[in-house]
């Protein structure tokens, strides 16, 4: 067998991997609590769901153009508009299969063999198997301390000859944490000046918590001709509850465009037409739901810290956004990977080590679950770590006993 040695170099996705291994227990009837997903719950607007369906039941469902059919294209130069007050044309758009396949292509169109892109920790886990995949090297600002705050500072000390793009994502996955508007200001223009390309991964742009309002990144830019170095993402995934229809987007200069265009005519054509047609009809549909959705996240958030903050030893930076928290457990366990898996093996509570994201001591937390879940999983993650906690646990009828330290 001979499996390259980039294939080789590349490690699975955690998050998917998790959220497998949810299933899998479910299925075997194990009383799982899944607070490492990376999906709202809720179901796809109708009118994404009507638009989708009218168009398959004619039973004709054909290739797209490479780059998105002309409706969805139509659909997100609307969006940039009313989102970003942001004119563009049909020439600065490609639709992709989620936001994963935008970044992917877009790190294609742009690195020449060793070329480094930077980015934060904690940071989203395909970025550096991304860049890797693409032929790059991935760089990493590890921001102070707690914070989850990056500075300017912290990057400009990166940047050297090699240096091809900086990727931000803000509201981060997996801190929760949005970025603070004058960084992300002073960033947009040290770039433009730099001549270094920004990818700005807005997924999780409309999900902002606490009356604030998303950033908009094209504010701070000069430049948005065909030498503009600003790649903004998007997709419906997280703000419709749409993750299974793979429909992502990224607005850029022509150029670059036209390049991400030929890559994914060659890789693997235009996204599914079906799916397309979802996001048609969610982008153009009524918007409410988004509304719906940030306020459920919101009060799942709170009760999520809240009872987190009852675990002595634990600490966590309250999150703006998404609906992932990053708590601190190293007074409990300083490596990660062991705690995600002891807290499986023993009180059956998925979560996501923070050494997949590029911050050990740390667990990613999702809050996208009922109320119930929340609560009981933060339950049990004390129950397993707090020496002080009872001697015995309840799920359901299954009456565990601590027998560990
Ligand atoms: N983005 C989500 C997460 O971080 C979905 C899974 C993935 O594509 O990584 O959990």
């Amino acid at each position: 067998m001979s499996i390259s040695q980039l294939a080789r170099s590349i490690k699975e996705s955690a998050t998917l991997k998790l959220n497998e291994t949810a299933a899998i227990l479910r299925d075997k009837g194990e009383p799982v609590i899944h607070l490492g997903g990376g999906e709202p719950k809720g179901r796809a607007p109708i009118d994404a769901i009507t638009t989708a369906s009218s168009m398959m039941v004619t039973g004709e469902v054909r290739y797209s153009p490479a780059d998105g059919i002309p409706s969805l294209k139509k659909a997100i130069i609307r969006y940039t508009e009313e989102c970003y007050n942001r004119v563009v044309t049909p020439a600065n758009v490609i639709a992709s299969s989620g936001a994963k396949q935008s970044i992917m292509v877009a790190l294609q169109t742009l690195l020449e063999p060793k070329d480094e892109v930077i980015f934060a920790a904690p940071y989203w886990v395909s970025y550096p198997e991304m860049v890797k995949l693409a032929g790059g090297v991935p760089v990493v600002v590890t921001p102070e301390d707690g914070t989850f705050q990056p500075t300017i500072e912290e990057f400009a000390a990166l940047v050297g000859s090699y240096t091809k793009a900086i990727i931000i994502n803000s509201p981060n996955n997996p801190s929760g944490v949005m970025y603070k508007k004058d960084f992300i200001a002073e960033l947009v223009q040290f770039c433009e000046k730099k001549g270094i390309y920004l990818i700005m991964d807005d997924t999780y742009n409309r999900l902002v918590f606490d009356g604030q309002a998303p950033i908009n990144c094209y504010e701070f830019a000069k430049d948005f001709s065909e030498h503009s170095k600003l790649i903004v993402i998007n997709c419906v995934s997280k703000m419709y509850a749409m993750t299974g229809f793979r429909i992502g987007w990224t607005v850029a200069a022509k150029e670059i465009v036209q390049a991400m265009t030929n890559i994914q005519s060659q890789q693997t054509s235009g996204p599914a037409t079906p799916s397309q047609w979802a996001a048609v009809g969610a982008l153009t549909g009524v918007q409410s739901s988004i509304d719906g959705l940030r306020m459920t996240l919101e009060n799942a958030r709170n009760v999520m810290i809240a009872r987190l903050n009852m675990i002595p030893g634990v600490k966590v930076v309250k999150p703006n956004g998404t609906f992932y928290c990053f708590p601190d457990f190293s007074a409990y366990e300083k490596d990660s990977a062991k705690l995600c898996q002891m807290l499986l093996d023993k009180v059956r509570v998925v979560t996501v080590p923070g050494k997949e994201f590029g911050m050990d001591g740390h667990l990613r937390l999702s809050y996208c679950g009922s109320l119930k879940e929340i609560k009981e999983g933060v339950e049990r993650i004390q129950w397993a770590i707090d020496p002080n906690s009872p001697n015995e646990l309840y799920l359901g009828d299954r009456k565990l006993v601590r027998d560990w330290a």
